[in-house]
């Protein structure tokens, strides 16, 4: 599949919104991306994980890891097609943490697995837990980048196959606003805003 076809999956399932939405960040955009529009379909998760592990070293890693709730379907989908275990992080009263009784052997070597990344908060906040649980975050993968202009928000690489770059207004600056077309909607949690 080429990145076209991919945006076309997110079309077809009903997942790019066009309107005037709040994200979580508070900021306004007139496109809004529910990745689990996609995801919900298993062959969708399936495809997509393919493409992101395509071109990857599976031995280079030892586990899969992926901030919930948002990475959880993909990050499983990835780690089944590598044949690695799954876990992964959660937001405990706003803080991310490791629980489940999930462990991880010191210094194994992990690949973080998201669904969308925009300012990399939730996966920033997955790899400090994985370090200090005593594993090596390695490697990023996320399905859709919507900020692909933004450097330098990883320590480590990360790995997109979509980039979808959506214009964000500052809520006291929004051209949505400023016309008064539409309110805004809030259309769904942090982790897919
Ligand atoms: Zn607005």
């Amino acid at each position: 599949m080429n990145e076209q076809e991919m945006l076309q999956m997110y079309e077809d399932a009903g997942a790019l919104l066009n309107g005037h939405f709040v994200l979580s960040s508070g900021r306004h955009s007139a496109r809004y991306l529910q990745s689990a529009l996609v995801l919900m379909h298993p062959k969708n998760a399936t495809a997509l994980a393919a493409e992101l592990v395509k071109d990857i070293d599976a031995s280079a890693f030892d586990m899969v890891v992926s901030p919930a709730i948002g990475g959880l379907v993909i990050g499983q989908e990835v780690a089944r097609q590598l044949n690695k275990p799954f876990i992964f992080t959660e937001r405990k009263e706003g803080e991310m943490q490791m629980r489940r009784g999930f462990s991880i052997p010191k210094g194994a070597k992990l690949l973080v697995v998201e669904d969308v990344i925009t300012t990399g908060g939730s996966v920033r906040e997955c790899i400090n837990v994985v370090r200090e649980f005593g594993g090596v975050p390695t490697q990023i993968m996320a399905v859709v980048d919507r900020a692909p202009q933004q450097d330098n928000r990883f320590d480590i690489p990360h790995h997109t196959v979509i980039a979808l770059d959506v214009e964000t207004f500052a809520a006291d600056d929004c051209p949505m606003c400023k016309e008064g077309l539409l309110p805004a909607i809030k259309p769904g949690s942090r982790g897919n805003g």
